[in-house]
């Protein structure tokens, strides 16, 4: 008869691991994922167009205001490991195309700097100081136009990812009003 050999394992160290399984994406939490974005072509077929990976994630701390509101909507809930899928329409995106978002620059703006070439992008702000970007879409003889929708404006949105880690977001994290990385150390 075999003599049954009991193994101890308790010398094993335990394994250590920032990432929590059971904690809920909620406010004030950092979360980092992986995802792909699509949108669709001109040729009817879903391309892709945005990627966080494991190596590279996205990071940021939920309901802090720096996600598109109905994309967090989405995440609730969700924990480490979970895969994700869902749609966003263009109004739930980045807003319709506005063909009367354009605007006229005058070229006097651009002082001795070289005037910009169409396709460019310009770092703009309006009169409420909010930033944005503009892409150059004509020159004129004496304005540049820009296009001042958002890239994605009217376009849906599909994301497909993977949550990567759930954490509270540390102090410093919370006053600065950004994450420091999945692990919380990666500051400045
Ligand atoms: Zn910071």
């Amino acid at each position: 008869m075999e003599r049954l050999v009991k193994r101890s394992f308790s010398s094993l160290p335990a394994p250590q691991s920032s990432h929590q399984k059971n904690m809920k994406i909620e406010p004030q939490h950092v979360v980092s994922l992986t995802y792909d974005l699509y949108v669709d072509q001109e040729n009817g077929e879903e391309g892709l167009v945005e990627s966080a990976t494991q190596e590279q994630p996205l990071t940021f701390i939920y309901g802090a205001g720096q996600m598109l509101p109905k994309f967090e909507e989405h995440l609730n809930g969700l924990s480490t490991g979970d895969p994700y899928e869902f749609r966003l329409t263009a109004e739930d995106a980045y807003g319709e195309y506005d063909n009367e978002a354009v605007a006229s620059l005058p070229k006097e703006m651009f002082g001795s700097e070289e005037i910009p070439t169409v396709g460019a992008m310009l770092p703009l702000q309006d009169n409420d100081g909010n930033r944005l970007q503009g892409q150059v879409v004509s020159i004129a003889e004496d304005a540049v136009l820009v296009d001042l929708n958002h890239p994605m404006a009217g376009q849906a949105l599909h994301f497909k990812g993977e949550i990567l880690n759930v954490r509270p977001a540390n102090e410093e994290e919370l006053s600065h009003g950004h994450a420091h990385g999945e692990d919380g150390h990666s500051g400045h």
